[in-house]
């Protein structure tokens, strides 16, 4: 086993963490205060070629693989999780279906502005009544006139309503197998397209700065071509998709954990309480020393997981396993650090307060914890 990352992870690694020291460090919090969508982050990330890390370079992406898109979302998120979750959403769940199963006709559609970050993507799988159990999406799709007509509602989709969104793909039954079976296929709806529209966004808990609304699909027309590859076979693309997505999310967990240590054991240093700097008391030494463990564990399953699928190996187990741990580890280590910060910890002005508040969803969102040990559960054959 190779532990070193190559001159080309390395380089990724350090170019991302100097940008998000530099560009967006300064202005988190107040984006966060604001719950403004981080436009002009957004553009820099584009001019650095990393709004399309993992796609070949004939479609405009930065022929990277998966390890070290994984290397950028954990140093983005080690500084703020709403720029990570704009790039992550957008790079796993908005631009990924349409490079693994479109024509390529969609691919020479979509993918150059996606992977130029000129237009973001987004994935509407989440219903009202479709969330864990995904399978029991509500929303239609017949044909009609050689053209989809969808009716339905999406709910907490990620990048689907800012100026810059450009298509969703969303998954709709097209008809039945037979039985009781329904038929689900993943069909691509761009922004504009009449009867597509993107409601207010949710007041959230965290994730201030990035986007979630609710989509609804009301007698919305789209032609027959925009099927994402076969007819059916949108329940076996949408795992798949998650199954990529689950490494990105588990990097997001590594990095909001590191982010959270990197700030405790800076105000450790310089916080002084009976005569000395806190970083001295055993009680908060044991607590830096259990994150930092915890932390290099939970990066290690993380990369196995980005190396698997890069090596087109079965990584299902693995990228469930990352993201179990690193979402709880995350709540955890964030809870530490504001621990490690007293009152202040409490206080908006510092990053942990809101570290704290961004690390929760982790153990939600791309399933949550419940879903990840059903997946684990299955694959150990349970
Ligand atoms: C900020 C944010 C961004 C999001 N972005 C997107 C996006 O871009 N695209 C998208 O499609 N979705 C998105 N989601 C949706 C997210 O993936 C879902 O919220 C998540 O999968 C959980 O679904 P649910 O909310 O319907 O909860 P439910 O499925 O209703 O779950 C409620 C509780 O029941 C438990 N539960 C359910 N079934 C079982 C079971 N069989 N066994 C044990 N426990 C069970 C769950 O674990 C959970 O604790 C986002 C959500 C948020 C909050």
């Amino acid at each position: 086993m190779d532990f070193e990352l190559s001159d080309d992870h390395r380089l990724i690694q350090r170019t991302v963490r100097d940008f998000a020291r530099q560009e967006v460090a300064p202005v988190a919090e107040q984006l966060d205060r604001d719950k403004s969508f981080p436009y002009d982050i957004v553009r820099k990330l584009s001019e650095l070629n990393l709004m399309g890390i993992p796609f070949p370079e004939r479609y405009g992406g930065a022929g990277a693989d998966t390890l070290a898109y994984t290397l950028a979302v954990e140093e983005l998120t080690r500084v703020d999780s709403s720029v990570a979750i704009t790039l992550c959403a957008h790079t796993s769940l908005g631009t990924q279906p349409i490079y693994l199963f479109g024509s390529e006709e969609q691919r020479g559609e979509w993918l150059p502005r996606l992977c130029s970050g000129e237009r973001l993507g987004a994935f509407g799988l989440t219903e009202p009544e479709a969330g864990s159990d995904a399978g029991n999406t509500r929303t239609r799709a017949r044909l009609d006139d050689g053209e989809w007509v969808i009716d339905g509602a999406k709910q907490f989709i990620t990048n689907a309503g800012t100026d810059i969104s450009g298509v969703v793909c969303i998954t709709a039954v097209t008809g039945r197998t037979g039985g009781d079976g329904r038929e689900i296929s993943n069909l691509l709806v761009p922004n504009g397209t009449p009867g597509y529209e993107q409601g207010e966004p949710y007041r959230k808990m965290g994730w201030n700065a990035s986007d979630t609304r609710p989509l609804t699909f009301s007698e919305c027309r789209v032609p027959e071509g925009s099927l994402l590859g076969e007819r059916g076979a949108g329940l076996r693309q949408f795992l798949h998709v998650l199954d990529i997505g689950r490494i990105g999310v588990a990097a997001m967990g590594v990095g909001l954990a590191q982010g959270a240590l990197d700030e405790a054991l800076a105000y450790a240093r310089e916080r002084r309480a009976f005569g000395q700097p806190i970083s001295r008391f055993q009680a908060v030494q044991a607590k830096l020393a259990d994150m930092a463990t915890e932390i290099e564990a939970a990066r290690l399953l993380t990369y196995k997981a980005a190396r698997l699928k890069d090596a087109a190996r079965n990584f299902t187990l693995t990228a469930a396993q990352a993201k179990l741990k690193t979402g709880r580890l995350a709540v955890r280590a964030a809870e530490e650090a504001v621990q490690i910060h007293g009152g202040y910890g409490y206080i908006e002005e510092y990053p942990v307060c809101r570290f704290y508040r961004d690390a929760k969803i982790l153990t939600i969102g791309e399933g949550t914890d419940e879903v990840q040990q059903m997946v684990i559960a299955r694959a150990l054959g349970a």
